[in-house]
């Protein structure tokens, strides 16, 4: 096992080096263009799929990088920091990490099919989990797949599918026995692998605050045909295999915020500098300067816990605790950096022009989903602390 070690890492270096380069050709002025005309990133997405960035954490012999979280985190926090904040983030997100499911437990015909399709950058998939009745309580999902011969055919609508029009696939969790019948609520849920564009589903845009580059929507699933071989491991144990994933995802999240939030004070502190109002700059001003060094240390301190949890999953130790902390304080601190951004600016602040307010509004989002900073404080008080739970 490695240790935790805070001397610099020249293999990190070459990671953050590689990706700021990669973004160098994408301003603050491409995303903003991007998210106001409602535009997926295309040449931004395949310049990183041309890097070999987009299978960094995909197992080698699937044809990705074979690095961990760690490495994973640290290039979706440069993505972020680089000013594409969530619209560069979310284009890969899912790409990155969100097939592990598939490579644990699904056929190894699938894996050998799917993976490094993904890692390569040439096949887009989603994650279709919410529903309009049930968000943070996933065991109530009511979207069904019932085998019929060696198909299944699933019916139901999901909510908030993250870049569905661009994806041929969607990692689809539905009830495959309905909760009633079930001697747990958490059992009954299985996962599939199911192609989004076919014409049995039916994809709707949501009309939403930011990240506008990147399209989220409702998705109606009528009747879709989907081969047994499609299911990723065992009938009823889609939730088990989800659970899984969560920790990672808290981390790579985390990492994208805390990315946000680097973008943020490096606006935020060249305006306080040049901007003269009283024959000084602003900066000048403790007003001004104090909440810019209290957010810069917030970002510090989210920034080494996200290095614990990543460092504790990539060498098998426990890191929920970790994770879910990475999760909520850099949500915290990436959003707190933002909104000091705008006040910095005044005016200016909440003019498209200067950025910070799309950033704004996107770190905003990272206090919502994938998970709500309620259900990592109900995680922290119950598993950790041993309180009653609330639900
Ligand atoms: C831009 C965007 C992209 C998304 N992308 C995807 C995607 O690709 N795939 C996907 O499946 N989902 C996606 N989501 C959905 C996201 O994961 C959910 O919005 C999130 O899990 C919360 O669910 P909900 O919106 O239904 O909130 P609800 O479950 O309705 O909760 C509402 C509020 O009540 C709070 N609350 C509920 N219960 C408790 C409790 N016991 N204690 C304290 N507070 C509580 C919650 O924290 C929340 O603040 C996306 C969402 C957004 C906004």
């Amino acid at each position: 096992m490695d240790r935790m070690d805070f001397t610099p890492n020249p293999d990190h270096q070459a990671i953050r080096d590689g990706v700021r380069q990669v973004c160098s050709d994408f301003p603050d002025e491409y995303w903003a263009e991007k998210d106001a005309a409602h535009e997926f990133p295309w040449d931004f997405y395949q310049a990183l799929a041309d890097g070999g960035w987009v299978g960094i954490a995909t197992p080698q012999e699937f044809g990705g990088g074979g690095q961990g979280i760690t490495e994973a985190s640290i290039m979706l926090e440069e993505i972020a920091a680089s000013g594409a904040a969530m619209n560069g983030c979310s284009a890969v997100h899912l790409s990155i990490f969100g097939m592990e499911p598939v490579r644990k437990y699904g056929t190894p015909a699938l894996a050998a099919e799917v993976l490094p399709r993904v890692a390569s950058g040439e096949l887009h998939v989603a994650f279709g989990v919410t529903e309009p009745d049930a968000g943070t309580d996933t065991t109530q999902i009511t979207t069904r797949a019932i085998r019929d011969g060696d198909e299944y055919e699933i019916t139901g609508a999901k909510v908030w599918t993250t870049k569905a029009p661009h994806c041929a696939m969607c990692l689809l969790l539905v009830r495959t026995t309905p909760i009633e019948e079930t001697a747990s609520r958490t059992d009954g849920m299985s996962l599939f692998l199911v192609d989004l564009q076919d014409p049995a589903v039916d994809i709707t845009p949501i009309s939403k605050v930011g990240r506008n580059a990147v399209v989220s929507c409702e998705v109606r699933y009528d009747r879709l045909r989907v081969p047994a071989s499609r299911r990723i491991g065992e009938e009823g144990k889609g939730f088990t295999y989800l659970l899984d994933g969560l920790n990672p995802e808290r981390i790579l999240i985390a990492a994208e915020a805390l990315g946000i939030g680097r973008a943020s004070i490096a606006k935020a502190t060249a305006y306080a500098n040049e901007r003269v109002v009283f024959g000084r700059p602003i900066g000048k001003n403790q007003g001004i300067a104090f909440p810019l060094a209290d957010a810069h240390m917030k970002l510090n301190a989210a920034e080494l816990i996200i290095r614990e949890a990543s460092w504790r999953y990539d060498n098998g130790l426990a890191c929920a605790e970790a994770a879910n902390a990475a999760k909520y304080l850099a949500a915290e601190a990436g959003f707190f950096a933002a909104d000091q951004a705008m006040q910095t600016h005044g005016g200016f602040g909440y003019a498209s022009e200067y950025h910070v307010e799309r950033y704004w509004r996107e770190a905003r989002l990272m206090k919502i989903a994938p998970v709500s900073q309620e259900m990592v404080l109900n995680f922290i008080s119950s598993k950790v602390l041993g309180l009653p739970r609330s639900y």
